[in-house]
């Protein structure tokens, strides 16, 4: 008999670990607590709009090859665009485009000498295969040292204080290399929506004789004691040889108790993590007329927000019945007041940093919205991050764990979260 194993989590990790294990001859199920797969790069579809839109900004570079490569298995890779989207720096009360050399040159924010160290700095960390000599130094240090205090101070500064708020400072630099040793200009997305991709994946997998169970919560796992594992959920009590969870550290303490207080105490000390929170404005006009996708906001210029992205600047509004899709969002510590606002309220909190972009930007130009949050967002790497990097095997046997706060040096993603579902298929083959 092959083994059986419970996924728990249709994440694009328990994605990919299903399509491996799956085609290696085991019985597999997956669990999904939501109605839909997809975890956070899911999306919904509201009336009137042929493509899905994603919960929060979603986009791959075109040297997301873990993810590329997959779908090129499954014959689904025709079905990626990539489009070249405008991205904008501030200084001095205006955005400036900043993601070609060109663009670079024409930036009046930086001095000729700053652009000069850019340009060495950019080079070393795309040229520099090593990272881990940086996870020793703070990429605030290093940038600052290296950049010089003004550069970093425009560039690079406010996208690791709006990223990691009171963690900013103690984030590794070897977490910053990876930013700029892969990423590419040109971005990424999907025929339909990251949604429409999840969705294709998750009959694929049905298809190939995978159980997929949409809308049903595992409550807890426990050993069995003949051996296995029991994945408790509302409706029954189910043995597996094998169980991956695909959860981040906060929610693993109540889903398997038996792990007990002190490792939870642990991984809260050594994973800590960011919430996020992003208001969906679906306008019936463009925002910024000049085409700009993503801005890179400096939230100590006193904006009440860090992410704002135009996303029918990437997708065509026609994808969306002529809506204008606008993307308003933060990073914020789990407790913040951000995660409990309603949206209109949140909206209100949004509003003057939107009109200082565009003065006469009015809520009646707002058809509809929508507010999306998840506790755990972003994970922060702290100093030698690779010593506490948690383990793939968990201490019950037959359990196993893969996670965004896994990912590392790269920052999380769903190129990584492949990489990382197959990765954890390969050591559960090994494993026997
Ligand atoms: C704000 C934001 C922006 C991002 N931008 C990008 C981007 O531009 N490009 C990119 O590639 N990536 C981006 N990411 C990262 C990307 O979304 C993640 O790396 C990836 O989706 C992680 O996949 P995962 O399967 O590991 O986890 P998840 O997507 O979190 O999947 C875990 C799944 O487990 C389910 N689950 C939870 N509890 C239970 C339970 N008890 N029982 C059953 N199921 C359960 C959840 O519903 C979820 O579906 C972004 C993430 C965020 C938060």
């Amino acid at each position: 008999m092959s083994p059986s194993i419970a996924i728990v989590g249709a994440g694009f990790t328990g994605l990919a670990a299903a399509y491996d294990l799956r085609r290696a001859g085991w019985q597999v199920t997956v669990y999904e607590a939501r109605d839909r797969a997809g975890g956070l790069a899911g999306g919904f579809r509201a009336r009137g709009w042929t493509w899905s839109l994603e919960f929060f900004y979603h986009h791959w570079f075109a040297s997301d090859r873990y993810l590329l490569e997959w779908l090129h298995e499954m014959g689904l890779r025709h079905k990626v665009r990539f489009p070249r989207p405008i991205t904008v720096v501030y200084h001095a009360g205006e955005f400036y485009p900043f993601d070609s050399p060109t663009a670079v040159l024409h930036f009046p924010g930086l001095s000729w000498t700053d652009k000069m160290r850019l340009a060495l700095v950019t080079l070393y960390l795309r040229l520099t295969p090593r990272w881990q000599p940086l996870e020793g130094v703070t990429a605030h240090q290093w940038l600052r040292r290296y950049l010089g205090p003004r550069a970093y101070r425009t560039l690079w500064e406010p996208l690791l204080e709006g990223k990691f708020g009171p963690y900013y400072q103690q984030v590794n630099m070897a977490w910053f290399w990876a930013r700029i040793h892969a990423r590419t200009p040109r971005l990424g997305t999907y025929q339909g929506g990251f949604q429409a991709l999840a969705d294709e994946v998750v009959a694929l997998l049905r298809e190939q004789g995978v159980e997929v169970r949409l809308g049903t919560p595992v409550q807890t796992v426990e050993t069995h004691p003949q051996g296995g594992l029991t994945v408790r959920t509302a409706a029954e009590n189910r043995r597996f040889d094998r169980v991956l969870l695909t959860l981040g550290p906060p929610y693993l303490p109540r889903l398997v108790p038996q792990l007990g207080p002190e490792q939870a105490r642990a991984w809260s000390r050594d994973l800590p993590y960011l919430a996020a929170v992003t208001l969906v404005l679906a306008l019936d006009r463009v925002f910024n007329p000049q085409g700009y996708y993503w801005y890179n906001i400096p939230k100590r210029e006193g904006f009440p927000f860090l992410i704002l992205v135009e996303h029918t600047h990437f997708v065509p509004p026609e994808a969306f019945g002529g809506d204008h899709i606008l993307y308003v969002g933060d990073y914020v510590l789990p407790e913040h007041e951000y995660m409990g606002l309603e949206k209109e309220d949140l909206l209100a909190r949004f509003l003057p940093g939107l009109k200082r972009i565009r003065p006469d930007f009015s809520p009646e130009w707002i058809r509809d919205m929508w507010v999306f949050r998840t506790q755990y967002a972003q994970p922060v790497p702290l100093l030698h991050h690779s010593k506490r990097l948690p383990p793939l095997r968990l201490p019950l046997p037959g359990l196993y764990w893969a996670s965004m706060s896994h990912v590392y040096p790269w920052d999380r993603g769903t190129n990584y979260a492949v990489e990382l579902g197959r990765r954890v298929a390969r050591e559960m083959l090994a494993d026997g």
